[in-house]
């Protein structure tokens, strides 16, 4: 990728063991040619593999020899016409070079707020075109002084082609002082604040009040919100937390709130009824300074009303934010591409993308299989991210959001577009989901009858399942669990609890959770009492509180899909325990039925059976459902005892399974593999039976990873 500092490190690396030869940008890779003595050319190749620049990543090298030339410098050739997006770096925090000029009293750019070098800054925010140069930036109007022109042609430099470069005599500006805005949420009011992939809403994170203002103004009820901190100290981080905050693609952290013990008193509406709060560090100059002047911490919550995109465009942003925010911090660098926080949270001991985004997208993921033919994915409905893949490479967009909202399926379309512009692929075939009324298959379904190409489809549950395999680098047959909270089944019903046996392109749905009615279907998706009631009637046991039309619709299966869900069965459980009956946000009811086991050490495990005379085997978890109606238990006991015995349940079909097939690597995917305790339970118990779990890495479990997982199922294919 282009603008990492790659080929100036390079030079000062051969430069400095005297080799020559030279290094070029070829079309998304990097070639070097270099000459000298073996002990040099080794120690060439140790220094280049073992520690590249920190925003740099070498997927593959190889080496080969070469005749000798004679050459006796060691040069920067112009790179050769590129493939765009291949060649667009993700946006990157500032590096500490920068931090310390940022607040040098004796630097040229103490105090500036738009301070980059090749190794930091904004990259596909501010892009505009292919291939990536100054010309093709929101940068483009901002005429380089010629202190700063001196260090772009200067190759010993940070800043040689560091196409974001300024200084405060010929940069961005900002619309006020950062004392001011400091001030202003200091003193409780609410800030709308330009970021780097789009505004952010800021308050004081310990003023109760301001946080409970900004939920009003907002219209969010009880969504978790992240907040920024100047120094992580104040956490007992691990080692995972603390790189990933750390990196240079500074994402929030999800950081358990057990391990933030010093510290001032976080406002409890920051994140009600959660596990963990999320975490950021100040990843821009502006924050560094911003920061610095308030001590403390502060929320920092995407520039929306409810759940629509990330405002980005100054006028709308004005539009939008006018009547939540009471003062603005703004400036006139322009953002092209809408990019929101990345989240990651370290489940069962490994990194886990909840949304990957800012400072990762649009780095290719690789495919295991190489493509034959372009292909766009279009993924699925929440939490929208599509792919272009491109061979092995697979280039998933930013976090666009709920395609349920008009202006996120238009930023979409939007998107789409411009992604295709830039990796200036045309896609010869769409790649969609099972569900006809998703926008992104309304989409597809358009695309490909405009364009003439063939339109693919990829069930949901084994879109997950592919993802995660690819996500693992695992080829050949696996197990597959993929739990979430709904997607259209093959059979036309609504699955959510399903265990595969098969691999990336091809797999029999080997076993699923029991099914039970949806009562009012798409109604009963954040009522928890419903799913109690449905429950409870499938279980032969009688609720005396139960909504009698309720019950009647059950019963009948009048506007009562079935369905697998393992969400529902969460919602359910939930309201049993008296936890929640009505979720507010998708995996509330899960998110604190967690938090609930979090605090038990209970080691209890409710009655569940497999029943393996049908087919696909079905897990029955009826008996839980008898003894937790029955019981009187401590809630969180009782949450803790529903993990575990949801975690035995699905680790003993897989070794059932196992005992069948001879498979033994078992691919957790879906949604419910964000809960933590869960996972770490499954984990566990797997490992305890011999089984082999394989976890995503790259990509999110949830929705997020569909469309990395239909370019995989088809890369098998075709
Ligand atoms: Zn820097
Ligand atoms: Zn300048
Ligand atoms: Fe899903």
């Amino acid at each position: 990728m282009q603008g990492v500092g790659f080929r100036p490190f390079v030079h000062a690396l051969a430069s400095r063991l005297g080799l020559s030869g030279f290094v070029q940008n070829r079309t998304g890779t990097v070639w070097i040619e270099v000459e000298g003595e073996t002990l040099a050319l080794d120690r060439f190749l140790e220094e280049l593999v073992g520690h590249p620049p920190p925003a740099s990543k070498l997927e593959r090298w190889a080496t080969h020899p070469l005749d000798i030339v004679g050459d006796r410098k060691f040069t920067i050739r112009p790179s050769e016409p590129s493939d765009g997006l291949a060649t667009i770096a993700p946006d990157a925090a500032i590096c500490d070079a920068c931090r310390s000029e940022l607040l040098d009293p004796e630097d040229r750019r103490f105090r500036h707020a738009f301070v980059t070098c090749t190794d930091c800054g904004p990259r596909m925010t501010i892009v505009t075109g292919a291939p990536y140069d100054r010309a093709r930036t929101t940068m483009a109007r901002f005429d380089m002084c010629a202190d700063c022109r001196a260090e772009y042609a200067d190759v010993e430099s940070r800043r040689f082609h560091a196409q974001p470069i300024a200084c405060p005599a010929c940069g961005p500006r900002l619309s006020c002082s950062i004392e001011e805005i400091a001030a202003a949420i200091r003193a409780g009011t609410i800030a709308a604040i330009k970021g780097v992939g789009g505004y952010h809403l800021a308050c004081l994170a310990t003023d109760e009040r301001a946080v409970r203002e900004l939920r009003r103004r907002k219209q969010r009820d009880d969504k978790p919100f992240a907040i920024m901190v100047r120094d992580p100290s104040m956490f007992d981080l691990g080692n995972e937390e603390r790189s990933l905050l750390t990196s240079s693609a500074a994402p929030i952290v999800l950081v358990d709130r057990a391990r933030m013990p010093r510290g001032p008193e976080i406002a409890a509406s920051v994140a009600p009824g959660c596990t963990c709060i999320g975490v950021m560090l100040p990843y821009t100059p502006l924050h560094v300074l911003l920061m610095n002047e308030i001590d403390a911490p502060i929320v920092l919550t995407s520039g929306n009303r409810s759940d629509e995109p990330i405002a980005f465009d100054d006028d709308d942003a004005r539009a939008r934010l006018g009547d939540i925010a009471d003062v603005f911090l703004t400036h006139d660098r322009a953002i092209v591409t809408r990019a929101d926080d990345s989240v990651a949270r370290v489940i069962a001991g490994a990194p886990t993308f909840i949304r990957r985004s800012r400072g990762y997208a649009p780095a290719p993921v690789s495919l295991p299989r190489p493509l034959a033919e372009p292909l766009l994915a279009v993924g699925a409905h929440d939490k929208s991210v599509f792919a272009i893949g491109d061979g092995a490479r697979a280039y998933l967009s930013p976090h666009i959001g709920d395609l349920g909202h008009a202006s996120a399926a238009r930023a979409f379309r939007e998107t789409i577009d411009r992604f295709e512009q830039a990796l200036g692929a045309r896609p010869s075939a769409i790649v969609c989901d099972l569900h006809p009324d998703y926008e992104s298959t309304i989409y597809a379904e358009e695309r490909a009858a405009r364009d003439g190409v063939p339109l693919l489809r990829v069930q949901h549950h084994r879109a997950h399942f592919a993802a995660c395999l690819a996500d693992a680098g695992h080829e050949g047959p696996a197990i597959g669990v993929c739990f979430d909270g709904a997607g259209l089944g093959d059979d036309g019903t609504i699955w959510g609890g399903e265990i595969f046996v098969g691999d990336a392109t091809r797999s029999v749905r080997a076993a699923h959770l029991m099914r039970v009615r949806l009562p009012g279907g798409d109604a009963a998706s954040r009522d928890g009492r419903r799913m109690a009631i449905s429950y409870t009637i499938e279980a032969g046991v009688e609720l005396d509180d139960a909504d009698p039309a309720i019950a009647a619709m059950v019963r009948s299966g009048v506007r009562s899909p079935y369905t697998s869900s393992a969400g529902r069965l969460f919602d359910a459980v939930a309201s049993l325990l008296g936890v929640r009956d009505r979720a507010r946000f998708d995996g509330q009811a899960a998110c604190e039925l967690e938090a609930l086991a979090a605090t038990s050490d209970d080691d209890g495990v409710y009655g569940f059976e497999v029943h393996v005379k049908r087919s696909p085997w079905l897990i029955d978890v009826r008996p839980m459902i008898r003894t937790i109606c029955g019981e009187r238990t401590a809630k969180n006991d009782a949450a803790r005892r529903f993990h575990r015995t949801l975690a035995a349940a699905i680790v003993e079909t897989c070794a059932m399974l196992r005992a069948e097939h001879g498979v033994p690597h078992v691919a957790l995917s879906g949604g419910v593999f964000q809960n933590a305790i869960l996972t770490a339970d499954v984990v566990d118990l797997l490992r305890s039976r011999d089984l082999i779990a394989l976890r995503h890495r790259r990509v999110p479990p949830n929705d997020g990873g569909i469309a990395y997982g239909q370019l995989a199922s088809i890369a098998g294919r075709i």
